[in-house]
């Protein structure tokens, strides 16, 4: 649904993008992740043609984003990383206005608003103006406006930053429903916890470029997880050694003769699979490389 090819995005001698590639099939959530700069809201605001690459390509369906920009947009929901929403009218207004620029009339317009308020748990802050609502609301009316009419594909940059536990479960509820209706979504998010409720594949992005891809399992079964041990021995309560191979490595310490009073066996997770990435590659800087303009 959305392919995205070796974008370069510059700006002065700073490379935002360095050859950044992206492909989301339909009913597949990529969360984007990365650190602050590695170039994910470049991307996003790419794809949505806020920005225009120096070089590569971007395929939405089957339009060629760069070039007929009006036509792949019809196929995108976006929520921006700064929410950009009318304040004075109301989130019912707001969402008028969206579904309309989708193409929406009437009764069914009508309806879909119903049914994304719904989604959302904004039906009883319907009629109240955007510019009253709290922070959280206004998140959820920027999902909501990505997500009226349906559209094949999602980016949501940072949909939950600063969201409280239900807004951020409304929001998670409402982007897996719209995934198992065939949405392709990218998401991106600082919280790792969220892609796992999510369900989602990866894509680490690091100064420019993705250099990881894959689904959860794929990326992080390579990694040490951790053996845990506690022991009635005072002088080392605890033990924990990092392990590819837990039975092994517990059978071997089993066989040394020493009895631990409880074990634990920790896989690796999302935070193992950050750190690594970030380990493996100390030796290359973090930001986007400065360039000869
Ligand atoms: P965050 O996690 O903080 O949202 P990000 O991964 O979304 O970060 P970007 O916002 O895409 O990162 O920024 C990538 C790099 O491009 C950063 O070094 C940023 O300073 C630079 N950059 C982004 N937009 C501009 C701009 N309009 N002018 C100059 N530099 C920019």
């Amino acid at each position: 649904m959305l392919s995205a090819e070796e974008l370069v995005k510059r700006y002065g001698p700073r490379r935002a993008l360095d050859g950044f590639d992206l492909t989301v099939a339909p009913g597949e959530i990529v969360g984007l992740i990365g650190h602050n700069g590695a170039g994910k809201t470049t991307f996003v605001e790419i794809v949505t043609g806020l920005v225009r690459p120096d070089a590569g390509q971007v395929r939405i369906g089957s339009y060629d984003a760069l070039r007929a920009g009006r036509a792949a947009r019809r196929l995108l929901g976006v929520a921006p990383q700064e929410p950009a929403l009318y304040g004075g009218m109301t989130v019912r207004e707001n969402l008028r206005l969206l579904a309309g620029l989708a193409g929406l009339r009437g009764r069914g317009r009508d309806a879909e608003i119903a049914r994304v308020l719904d989604e959302l748990r904004l039906a009883a802050a319907a009629d109240r103006p955007v510019g009253v609502l709290s922070g959280g609301q206004r998140r959820r009316v920027q999902a909501a406006t990505a997500m009226v009419g349906s559209p094949p594909l999602l980016l949501l940059d940072e949909p939950t930053a600063g969201a409280d536990p239900e807004t951020r479960s409304a929001l998670l509820a409402a982007v897996k429903a719209r995934a198992e209706a065939g949405a392709a979504v990218v998401y991106t998010t600082h919280y790792l916890p969220e892609l796992v409720d999510l369900d989602a594949t990866l894509a680490l992005a690091r100064a420019g470029r993705v250099i990881a891809r894959g689904t959860q399992d794929e990326l992080t079964r390579h990694l040490p997880g951790e053996l845990r041990l506690t022991f009635s021995d005072p002088a080392e309560p605890e033990l924990r050694l990092p392990t590819t191979d837990p039975g092994a490595d517990l059978a071997a310490l089993l066989g040394s003769g020493r009895t631990p009073v409880s074990v634990d066996i920790r896989r690796p997770g999302l935070d193992d699979l950050y750190h690594s990435l970030e380990a493996a590659a100390t030796d290359e800087r973090t930001e986007p490389r400065d360039v000869a303009a």
